[in-house]
């Protein structure tokens, strides 16, 4: 592939409802889409999915922007001819972490190589599966009345599990309200990071409510405590932040810091560490599935893609465009099927249309390279 010119575009586009985790309330969603420009004139595109602060990681829209524009992007364009997203992979290594930003460019790589190509994304990257199970992430909800209501919501859509964003003091009430309004639904829950080993009582509480899984309960950057939580725990914990790379997957794996792991393809810098990490889990029995981070509908093409591979066990958080936007970038959007999954596109590339001038009217700053 001989690279022309590549795009980056800072987009903030309004939720339709905030969100809230246990680090924070989302109203406007920042995120930076990468177009890239063969000399064949075929395209391919990418997303970040960055927030404007370090909050879910140190990454923001403004480190992005800088790695992409000043280190990055100039590199792959020096270079011209790469051989896929895999070589854009090697010559980027010279600037480390910074996994998200890195991530944007290597979809739109695999977006563009799917349709030089003609094929799928999903089964350029091994993908088995043409529909893909999915669940929904619910956001702190203060108001208990609300969140059953939104509950009650969800599972009418047809979604296949339940996910509440927990953290200290709204954990195991809402848990609690679930359970006795809709019995043994399938549920989890997701922390955010916001427990250490010395506040773990309320997940030792939730342990008796058979969840599918707890999520990210400790220290974004640690493995170690997790081991001993989940010695002390027989559901499941799932690790989200703490996994960014393959061999963090293998050390959390061998310590026993979890039974489950939620692969995020941006958060650990594409669908090649995807792959990489979900073949391992799945030689080691480990099951996975896919996160999502508030994509627009052209990062969720790569989580649908992702959550077609073979050892994706559990439903993922795959939500349709309606949930977060009202207007989605992408044509057509992103819908559930009656029975809570998702058809996977058979069109070459990610399988939908970017509509462009919807992009445009997002943005809050473009650069052209190149
Ligand atoms: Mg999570």
């Amino acid at each position: 592939m001989e690279i022309k010119r590549v795009t980056l575009y800072h987009v903030v586009m309004r939720l339709k409802s905030p969100f809230e985790t246990s680090y924070g309330k989302t109203v406007d969603r920042h995120c930076l889409l990468v177009k890239v420009e063969e000399r064949s004139g075929e395209v391919g595109w990418g997303e970040s999915p960055v927030d404007e602060g370090p909050w879910y990681s140190y990454e923001t829209i403004s480190t992005a922007m800088h790695v992409l524009r000043d280190y990055v992007v100039p590199w792959l364009l020096e270079k011209r001819f790469v051989e896929g997203p895999g070589g854009f992979l090697r010559l980027s290594q010279r600037a480390r972490g910074h996994r998200m930003a890195k991530a944007g460019v290597e979809m739109a790589l695999w977006d563009l190589r799917a349709k030089l190509e003609g094929k799928p994304l999903y089964r350029l990257i091994g993908g088995t599966k043409n529909r893909v199970d999915c669940g929904i992430s619910i956001g702190i909800i203060g108001d208990e009345q609300r969140l059953l209501k939104a509950v009650a919501e969800f599972l009418s859509r047809g979604y296949k599990r339940i996910k509440i964003k927990v953290k200290p003091g709204w954990d195991t009430r809402p848990v609690e309200l679930i359970r006795r309004e809709y019995g043994e639904i399938p549920l989890q829950v997701d922390a955010n990071a916001a427990y250490s080993l010395e506040t773990s009582r309320p997940l030792r509480e939730l342990d008796k409510h058979n969840l599918l899984m707890i999520e990210q309960p400790l220290d974004y950057d640690d493995l170690h405590d997790h081991a001993v939580l989940q010695s002390r725990l027989k559901t499941p914990v799932c690790l989200d932040e703490s996994i960014k790379s393959l061999h963090d997957a293998k050390t959390a794996l061998r310590l026993g810091s979890c039974r489950v792991i939620n692969i995020k393809p941006a958060r650990v810098g594409g669908l090649i560490e995807t792959r990489l990490i979900h073949d391992y889990a799945q030689e080691m029995g480990v099951p996975v599935w896919i996160g999502g981070m508030l994509e627009t509908g052209i990062g969720r093409a790569f989580l649908v893609a992702a959550a077609t591979l073979e050892n994706v066990r559990y439903p993922s958080d795959i939500g349709e465009s309606s949930r977060y936007w009202e207007e989605d970038v992408v044509e057509p959007p992103w819908t559930l099927e009656g029975n809570g999954t998702m058809r996977v596109p058979e069109r070459s590339g990610i399988g939908v249309d970017v509509l462009e001038e919807r992009i445009e009217r997002s943005t809050r700053a473009k650069i052209l390279l190149g």
